[in-house]
């Protein structure tokens, strides 16, 4: 993802554009809210505003760059949108977000739909988690 795939998304390749398409390559957590990447910019000595991070990312979700997700329980967090598909599992203590792909679960999915009558053009699985007691 570089400076091309942004023209080839349609946006114009601005300076806060490439901070937090970056920022969201760089980071080691695949699932970040704006605030996250607000911070790290500040951390990094970058001038982004936090108004300015959530106008890119709607912009980024609208061009298919990055996916949104609507946790329960905590912000929307991004991720970019160049990898397989795969589902999350998200911890309620920790707030860590975790990927998952069953293809059992993929498999019975399609199945499902088509036992009534349908095909599957999207879907999105979140399993709400803590910790196993004794097992951390
Ligand atoms: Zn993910």
């Amino acid at each position: 993802m570089d400076n091309q795939d942004l023209r080839k998304a349609g946006l114009k390749v601005t300076l806060p554009r490439m901070k937090i398409l970056q920022q969201l390559e760089s980071s080691k957590e695949r699932h970040l809210s704006a605030e996250d990447i607000y911070k790290a910019l500040m951390d990094a000595g970058e001038d982004v505003g936090l108004a300015t991070v959530y106008r890119v990312l709607t912009q980024f979700e609208q061009a298919g760059i990055v996916l949104r997700h609507n946790f329960e329980g905590g912000s929307a967090v991004f991720e970019l949108a160049d990898e397989e598909h795969h589902d999350h599992m998200v911890c309620m203590e920790s707030g860590e977000v975790i990927e998952f792909l069953d293809e059992e679960i993929e498999k019975r999915q399609h199945r499902i739909a088509e036992e009534h009558g349908y095909e599957i053009v999207d879907h999105s699985l979140v399993l709400y988690v803590r910790p196993k007691a004794g097992s951390k």
